[in-house]
This record gives C-alpha cells, sequence and structure tokens, in this order.
C-alpha cells in the first residue's frame, strides 16, 4: 500500500538551489517511491538562530509504500550522502529533509514526531506545502494547511517565492 507523504526540504549552505535539486533527484531514487509534484522554491529567514544565511526551502508530495522508519532512514541517507558529496564536514543544514505529513497518520517516537512538530508554525514549511496542499488536515489539530497559514504568527518568519 503506498501513502501520500510531504517532505519539507531546506538548504543555507553551499549551491543551495543545486543542494535542493540533487535532494529532489535522490528522493526519485528511494525504492519504493515516486515524487508527484514539488512546489516553488521559497527564499525564507532563519528562524530560532540568527547569524546563519538565509535559506531555500520547497516541499515535495511523493508516494511511497515504506513505513515512516524506513523513510526517516532513507532521507537520512540522502542528507549524508549530499553532505558527503559536498566535500564538507556534515552537516544538516547542507540539506534538510524532514517528514510533515505522513498520510493521517500520527508517530511519536523519540526519534521521529509526525506531524512535524516545525509544520504548524513555520511560515517556510506551511508556504510551500500550501501550494501542493491546501486542504490537507493535520490530524493532530484538525484545521488544514491554509487554516494554519491564516493563523500563522509571522513575525520573524520572512518568506518569498523566489521560483520554480
Ligand atoms: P534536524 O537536525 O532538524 O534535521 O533534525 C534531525 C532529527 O530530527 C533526527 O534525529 C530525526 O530523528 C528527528 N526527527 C523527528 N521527527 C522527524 C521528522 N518528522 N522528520 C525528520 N526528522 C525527524
Amino acid at each position: 500500500m503506498s501513502t501520500v507523504v510531504y517532505i519539507g526540504l531546506g538548504s543555507n549552505q553551499g549551491d543551495r538551489l543545486a543542494n535542493l535539486r540533487l535532494a529532489v533527484e535522490a528522493l526519485k531514487g528511494i525504492p519504493g517511491t515516486q515524487v508527484a509534484r514539488t512546489s516553488g522554491i521559497y527564499a525564507t529567514e532563519p528562524v530560532g538562530k540568527a547569524n546563519q544565511p538565509e535559506f531555500l526551502n520547497l516541499a515535495a508530495e511523493i508516494e511511497t509504500g515504506l513505513e515512516p522508519g524506513e523513510l526517516l532512514a532513507a532521507l537520512q541517507n540522502v542528507e549524508k550522502e549530499l553532505g558527503r558529496e559536498r566535500g564538507e564536514r556534515w552537516g544538516p543544514r547542507i540539506i534538510d529533509l524532514d517528514i510533515l505529513y505522513f498520510g493521517q497518520r500520527v508517530v511519536g517516537q523519540p526519534d521521529l514526531i509526525i506531524p512535524h512538530p516545525r509544520a504548524q508554525q513555520r511560515a517556510f514549511v506551511l508556504e510551500p506545502l500550501a501550494e501542493l496542499a491546501p486542504e490537507l488536515v493535520d490530524p493532530v489539530t484538525g484545521k488544514t494547511v491554509r487554516e494554519m497559514l491564516a493563523g500563522l504568527d509571522r513575525r520573524g518568519q520572512r518568506v518569498e517565492r523566489a521560483g520554480s
């Protein structure tokens, strides 16, 4: 059985656009997984830690036959491969891949929380996601992506569509 899953992708180091494109290509290589659609690319202000470069973010809709834990392991492999290819020390911001939604599944494990806890309050997650799935319902809050976006406190969260 395959599940529709939304992945959040971000990069703020090196050639950010190339990192995102390589990551989308790598998603296509995950066994039992297809990339259905991708959002446009957004330039976004770093949230939390100041003093770091702006991010580029996008969201991808994939279909996968993997279980959530298997998909997380595959995404972590992609993160490692891209970090290594660039010849830089592995750092999560070369490429960051998050499972935002996994169908309507709710997962609460030490290493995997779905819906992703950053999804609900983060413009850099919700803006690209809303392009793909505005009516997607968060299985915990019952709110749609459109509703979460409308209710967002956007202070310190500048997000600009930067291309496709
Ligand atoms: P980060 O450094 O922000 O990429 O965080 C990576 C850590 O978040 C990993 O150790 C994962 O086990 C954990 N994690 C928890 N929930 C998720 C999720 N939904 N998607 C991706 N990583 C997750």
